[in-house]
């Protein structure tokens, strides 16, 4: 399957991990959108959130969002954003699950 987090997450494309165990993985997004701006991934290929839902795989979701908001209490303790774009329209652009972490600065709304 060509998809660009599973060689990351096989690491057969290096990505210095932020975080990692036996089911997630954090990086840092290559185009950062604030001066903290992680990916949380889990190592095994979901499209989106709807597919693991599908999936049905709770321990793995609660994993990926304890792992997000830790990250993002770490590097803002402030305040911080989770964001998980689900689709064409929800602007999701690599088809591997991930939750961005976006910290470091104050955030607006609505996003666009
Ligand atoms: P999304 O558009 O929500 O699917 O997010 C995909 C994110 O992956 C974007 O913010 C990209 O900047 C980021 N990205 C794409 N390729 C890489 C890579 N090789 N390493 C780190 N981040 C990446
Ligand atoms: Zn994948």
């Amino acid at each position: 399957m060509e998809c660009i987090f599973c060689k990351i997450a096989a690491g057969e494309i290096p990505a210095p991990p932020v975080y990692r165990d036996d089911e997630v993985l954090a990086i840092a997004d290559i185009n950062p959108q604030a001066p903290t701006h992680l990916l949380v991934m889990p190592l095994a290929h979901h499209a989106n959130i709807g597919a693991l839902s599908d999936a049905d795989d709770a321990a793995l979701t609660a994993k990926l969002f304890a792992v997000a908001s830790q990250l993002g209490r770490q590097h803002g303790p402030g305040g911080y954003r989770l964001v998980m774009n689900t689709g064409g329209d929800g602007g999701q652009t690599v088809d591997h699950l991930h939750v961005h972490v976006l910290a470091g600065r104050a955030m607006s709304w609505p996003p666009g």
